[in-house]
């Protein structure tokens, strides 16, 4: 019973506690005890808080059988990255430099989930800040693949979609600054949403690139997706680049809209370091849509080769930025032995953060400093404008693109110790968020190793609810969801 219940989406455990067949508890507890017995392997959590999650469990059953139950989430356990605030909670961006950091309050996406009666569970695992493709980068130890144990499962948020993947948690949430959702979302097999910047508040997440970075959701099915991103949306005068706009009821429009869409491919997303195995799924899932009456168009994005580019300078500049607050004493690790301030800020942010983020660090501070800024950050600003167009100008020809999510399926851990090496896994999720669009990854098979591999759609600004409904659709006609990792 506990195995079947762990695997099973938010929609149908909904309909059990409503019939109080299932106690918002006993999921919970089915929960815990599931990442007890796997997290060993899978290191997924940085760390989970049971009594805590016990009593919200509690307190939700009393809710519902008061008869004030708060809809679909009501007593659903949701893991969250350890970037998104959790008040009373740990929160450490898998930094050394945050290691001992509690949450003084919750997130607004914290925050409305528990208006909406989830159960916010444990502390997500994350490349350090957010910064890889693997999660490889944690101060804390890197976070496996359910699927295969010497294998990463994405990053930045591995660990959101390898809880997720391996039965910790019923659904997750995780941020997306240049693929973070999707990349992870497609090795580990589920569905991974990166919503429209600005669609989702970014109140009580931890910075990286701020004019990049979304909060989305992983889920086991589209329909989860659509549950949970309703759930998150909204307006927030606390973020200032929060978006005023009318917000569907995203679930019912999932058969409310039937097609048949205007699907397009662009060419330059099919190239070479594209997986044979990946592209024959790809390709099989264009044949579907075609065979629904979908009318398939190649189109071109002339500027894709300098996504990757403009991305490591644009995210660079901005996280060189965000991460100066980090100096020990407005915040994070304070460095012992310092001689004086100057010597406590250098010491300090030497011992608290990664080879990673200092690197990162170091290329920002270089591409915006005098001399080079118009060579670098104001180019690749030039440059991320002209990719934008060359997706709205797609747009006027097609409703959606259709994409591989990653150019593999996942790598071995250890495998891409080159930085450039791992930058380069980002190719296909990157320009989404240089453009600022929604994006989706739905599972579309295995490899003949029995790794899983993903679709991406993008959709147009604001357009979540078309992007959700065509991905519904494939979901519908095929059922990747029903396997499961053997662990
Ligand atoms: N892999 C990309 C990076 O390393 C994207 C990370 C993200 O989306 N947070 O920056």
């Amino acid at each position: 019973m506990a195995d079947e219940l762990i695997f099973k989406p938010v929609a149908e455990l909904a309909k059990l506690l409503d019939a109080r067949k299932l106690s918002a508890v006993e999921l919970t507890q089915a929960v815990v005890a599931r990442t007890k017995a796997v997290d060993g392997q899978v290191r997924a959590f940085n760390s989970f808080d049971e009594a805590d999650a016990l009593a919200q469990a509690a307190v939700s059953d009393a809710r519902r059988a008061a008869g004030q139950g708060r809809g679909p989430l009501e007593g659903i356990p949701i893991g969250l990255k350890d970037v998104i605030s959790v008040a009373g909670q740990p929160l450490t961006a898998s930094s050394k430099m945050l290691a001992n950091f509690v949450s003084p309050y919750d997130a607004t996406v914290t925050e409305k989930l528990r208006n909406a009666g989830a159960i916010c569970w444990g502390r997500l695992n994350l490349d350090e800040f957010a910064m890889g493709s693997s999660t490889e980068n944690s101060a804390f130890g890197a976070t496996r693949n359910p699927w295969d144990l010497t294998r990463v499962p994405g990053g930045s948020s591995g660990g959101s979609a390898a809880a997720l993947a391996a039965g910790e948690a019923i659904a997750t949430l995780g941020s997306d600054t240049g693929g973070s959702i999707r990349q992870p979302a497609a090795l580990c097999g589920v569905v991974g949403l990166k919503p429209t910047y600005g669609l989702v508040s970014r109140y009580g997440l931890i910075a990286f690139a701020s004019s990049l970075d979304q909060i989305g959701p992983f889920a086991r099915t589209v329909e989860d997706a659509a549950i949970l991103l309703g759930a998150i949306v909204g307006h927030d005068e606390r973020d200032s680049t929060s978006f005023k706009t009318d917000i569907p009821d995203y679930r019912a429009e999932l058969t409310r809209r039937k097609g048949p869409w205007r699907i397009g491919i662009p060419k330059e997303y099919f190239g070479a370091g594209l997986d044979p195995e990946v592209a024959a799924a790809v390709e099989k899932a264009i044949a579907f849509y075609k065979s629904q009456g979908c009318e398939i168009k190649e189109v071109s994005l002339p500027h894709t080769e300098y996504g990757v580019g403009v991305y490591y300078i644009i995210a660079t500049a901005e996280c060189s930025s965000n991460l100066s607050r980090y100096d020990g004493i407005r915040y994070g690790h304070r460095a012992k032995t310092a001689k004086d301030v100057v010597d406590l800020y250098f010491q300090s942010r030497a011992e608290g953060f990664g080879a990673e983020v200092k690197r990162r660090i170091i290329l920002g501070t270089y591409v915006l400093s005098s001399g080079y800024y118009d060579a670098y950050y104001l180019r690749a600003q030039k440059v991320r404008t002209l990719i934008r167009q060359d997706f709205l100008k797609a747009y006027r020809e097609v409703d959606v693109l259709l994409t591989p999510t990653s150019p593999t399926p996942a790598f071995k851990a250890g495998e891409k110790a080159d930085p450039l090496a791992m930058y380069l896994c980002d190719v296909y999720t990157i320009g989404v968020n240089l453009a600022g669009l929604p994006g989706i990854s739905v599972p579309c098979g295995f490899s003949s190793g029995g790794l899983p591999i993903g679709l991406q759609l993008i959709g147009q600004p604001f357009h979540e609810a078309e992007l959700l409904a065509i991905a519904h659709v494939y979901e519908q006609a095929h059922d990747w969801k029903s396997q499961h990792p053997k662990l």
